[in-house]
């Protein structure tokens, strides 16, 4: 490559604790970052060093005085007809006031300014390809990784069917569980997400990933309704959120799944490991029923693995489907370690689909796993898989999730359905568009 450009961009420290300035980029057509919010930036001129940069930054786009603070990272590009090197700086306004645009119209100007507490703000421009709120969001060279696979199978956005957010005392004690390996577990298992949820949404977002559930489970009765209730407020203030909502074999069961649906859920989850129940316990008849009705999807976490339980593997969850044939039944995890019976399964109901939920990963294909074998049996049912990672709760990035699903030799298109196409038609999501879900 000839060429290589040096940028740096200014993470503006605001005046309350926590928070940092925003700027938006102009509506030109031809900037893939065009209308983003992002982070105040300009290249470096010759013979300029980094430090300088920023002082300018403040003065040509932003009309403040500056000080540089820390370095808190650079990230690299290939632009096609640059490499283009990005490093972050803290800095603090030491006089003046913001305002954009300013006069240079030599350089980018911003339309808009305002402080921000909420990492979530860089998302986008970090899923577009922007340096600087890659290495803010703290996953750079993650989240390129997932851009590149995207760009690999023609995705601009993925839906992921099968991600974790909980209350936070829940969440504490889930990762306390994972940390120690914990008997339903039964291994090592260092949880690689570990951010407060703000920040956690973010990182989803920056990997293009539209819209996504919050799955929660109970593993005792009395928790379904307050489960529910949370997830009906996370969902209503997380953008992309797929409302979730879930129950327990308990005699409330039917009446928390009513008044899920009431609230809007569009998924449930059913943790059978977990909660250890059984799924044709009769408490549960009258919820089956109306999930069978409403025809909305139920994730269900019904195979043996990591460690079986007493009603996990195919029999059980097979009994409840014979007697709703209607159910929108989502098997978690390919249903792993019975990968084939669940495949049967599938065959046999066509109201069932299959998340790849961890499946193909090294840490499962350890011990667990997909026979080669049933590779075409899972490419003729490429229109019933759906994408799940189980973020945040996984031992490896979220890229080697994609990159191991890729390995399959299952094909683009397959992918592309898998990771997209069957996720919007099963949720009935019209605009690709976050927010908008
Ligand atoms: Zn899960």
């Amino acid at each position: 490559m000839a060429n290589s450009k040096r940028s740096v961009a200014v993470v503006v420290r605001g005046p309350e604790a926590g928070t940092f300035l925003v700027v938006r980029r102009p509506d030109d057509p031809g900037d893939p970052l065009a209308g983003v919010w992002g982070l105040p930036a300009v290249t470096l001129a010759d013979g300029e060093d980094e430090r300088a940069a920023v002082v300018r930054a403040g003065r040509d786009k932003l009309g403040v005085e500056l000080a540089p603070g820390a370095r808190l990272g650079e990230a690299n590009a290939d632009r096609g007809e640059y490499a283009l090197t990005l490093a972050d700086y803290e800095a603090v306004i030491t006089a003046g006031v913001p305002a954009v645009p300013q006069p240079d119209r030599s350089v980018t100007q911003y339309v808009e300014w305002r402080y921000t507490s909420d990492p979530a703000v860089l998302a986008e421009a970090a899923a577009r390809g922007s340096l600087c709120a890659q290495i803010f969001l703290g996953r750079a060279e993650e989240v390129q990784r997932v851009a590149a696979f995207r760009a690999r199978i023609g995705l601009d956005t993925l839906i992921d069917v099968h991600t974790h957010f909980m209350p936070e005392r829940l969440l504490a004690a889930v990762r306390a569980y994972f940390d120690a390996a914990g008997p339903l577990i039964g291994r090592p298992w260092p949880i690689a997400y570990r951010e407060d949820e703000q920040t956690r949404v973010a990182t989803l977002r920056s990997f293009g990933v539209a819209a996504f559930t919050a799955l929660l489970y109970p593993h005792k009765p009395g928790m379904a309704r307050s489960l529910n209730e949370w997830g009906a407020d996370f969902a209503a203030r997380t953008p992309g959120c797929l409302h979730s909502a879930t129950f327990f074999a308990e005699p409330s069961a039917a009446a928390d799944v009513a008044r899920a649906l009431e609230q809007g859920a569009r998924v449930f989850k059913c943790h059978l490991q977990v909660g250890r129940f059984d799924p044709n316990d009769p408490d549960l008849d009258a919820a089956w029923g109306l999930l069978a009705e409403a025809g909305v999807p139920v994730v269900t976490h019904c195979g043996s693995g990591p460690v079986a339980g007493p009603f996990t593997g195919p029999g059980p969850i097979e009994r409840v489907l014979a007697r709703y044939p209607r159910l929108r039944l989502v098997v978690a995890h390919l249903g792993m370690p019975e990968y084939a019976e669940f495949l049967t399964l599938a065959e046999r109901y066509p109201g069932v689909l299959l998340d790849t939920t961890m499946a193909f990963t090294p840490f499962v294909e350890k011990g667990s796993p997909f026979p080669p074998s049933e590779l075409p049996r899972l490419r003729d049912l490429g229109h019933r898989v759906l994408l799940g990672t189980d973020f945040p709760n996984i031992p490896y990035s979220y890229a080697e999730a994609l990159e191991a699903l890729e390995r399959t030799g299952l094909g683009s298109d397959w992918l592309r359905a898998v990771c997209h196409d069957n996720a919007i038609s099963l949720f009935e999501i019209s605009s690709l568009s976050a927010d908008r879900v």
